[in-house]
């Protein structure tokens, strides 16, 4: 089989509720294109009919594949496994509950076209669909991250969008064990554009997103691109040394005045801010003594199983 010249990636955890919804509208936007177009459905491991649904539309529509995880990697793992099964010339990875309207992907495909661009963003135009909280963190979010990636990175560009296949290869050959890729892409510094477009609401089911997804996605993102975190440890290392050798004067001194009865409070505060001291900067160094184990272990991002069904002859396991 030739390769396709698009490439549609979508990440998908119990989403049998959208599943009809998406392909009702995905499907015309992407026969319209007048191009070739492959997509990949890739299950995170969902617990529900998700890879069974798949499995029924692909009898009708020849282009969808399934490349199922066996059990739940996350979100970044999910594009990950697409990214390298991807073939087309330009592969876009778009959510699936229809919040990126697939629309979007005709303009997107376009302007990379025309201005030979290998990267363009989907950019979240209006988040008025999102709760205040969502919007609240995620413009916390991307303050942090363009401070450590540089203005490179557009505001409420999140993981709609699209790439050439130089970036997909660019990044394939990146020794990531986590990666994130809203900072890797404007961090490898391709040619970008962007097209703005209006957030949708979450076409059904609920968000496969909690707290705790979204704060391992802030970790995530932070400890894999800068080591500013542990240069906080050391100033407060500093500073609490400082206060230490203030604290030890200010005894001496009292006993050499003769005060006998030094404050068991100021005692133990120094004991508590000491403790807590030590305890950030054990936790920070876990981070990275963490990654460092994990990367000496190679353990895959993910595992393919063998029941994923794809047209082309494929490797069992990630290269
Ligand atoms: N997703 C995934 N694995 C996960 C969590 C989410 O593949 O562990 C997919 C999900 O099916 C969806 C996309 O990632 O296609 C974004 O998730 P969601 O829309 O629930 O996030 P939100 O829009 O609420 O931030
Ligand atoms: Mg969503």
């Amino acid at each position: 089989m030739t390769e396709p010249r698009l490439t549609v990636v979508i990440p998908m955890y119990n989403e049998e509720a959208v599943l009809p919804l998406l392909v009702a509208r995905l499907r015309p936007v992407l026969d319209g294109l007048g191009r070739t177009y492959e997509v990949l459905a890739v299950d995170d491991g969902s617990r529900d009919d998700t890879a069974a649904l798949v499995t029924l539309m692909r009898a009708n529509w020849p282009q969808l594949r399934l490349v199922r995880l066996r059990r739940n990697s996350g979100h970044q793992a999910a594009l990950t496994a697409g990214l390298h099964r991807s073939r087309g010339d330009y592969v876009v990875t778009i959510d699936a509950d229809l919040q990126d309207p697939p629309e979007v992907i005709a303009q997107m495909l376009d302007l990379a076209e025309e201005r030979d661009l290998d990267i363009v963003y989907g950019v979240r135009g209006d988040r008025a669909s999102d709760t205040a909280f969502k919007r609240g963190t995620a413009g916390l979010y991307y303050r942090l991250m363009r401070s450590i990636v540089g203005k490179k990175m557009p505001y409420g560009a999140g993981d709609f969008r699209m790439l050439s296949r130089a970036m997909v290869d660019a990044l394939r050959g990146l020794p990531e064990q986590t990666p994130v890729y809203r900072l890797l892409v404007p961090w490898l510094g391709f040619p970008s554009g962007e097209v703005t477009y209006v957030r949708e609401k979450r076409a059904a089911g609920t968000s496969k997103y909690p707290l705790g997804k979204m704060i391992k996605l802030t970790v995530d993102s932070v400890i894999s691109f800068t080591a500013a975190p542990l240069r906080l440890a050391i100033w407060l290392g500093a500073v609490g040394a400082l206060a230490c050798v203030i604290a030890a004067v200010k005894v001496l001194w009292a006993y050499w005045q003769g005060a006998v009865v030094p404050g068991w409070t100021s005692l133990s505060l120094v004991v508590l801010f000491l403790g807590a001291c030590q305890l950030i900067c054990l936790g920070l160094l876990g981070e990275y003594v963490g990654r460092i184990y994990q990367g000496i272990q190679g353990r895959p991002a993910y595992f393919i199983g063998s029941d994923s069904l794809t047209d082309a002859a494929e490797p069992d396991e990630p290269d």
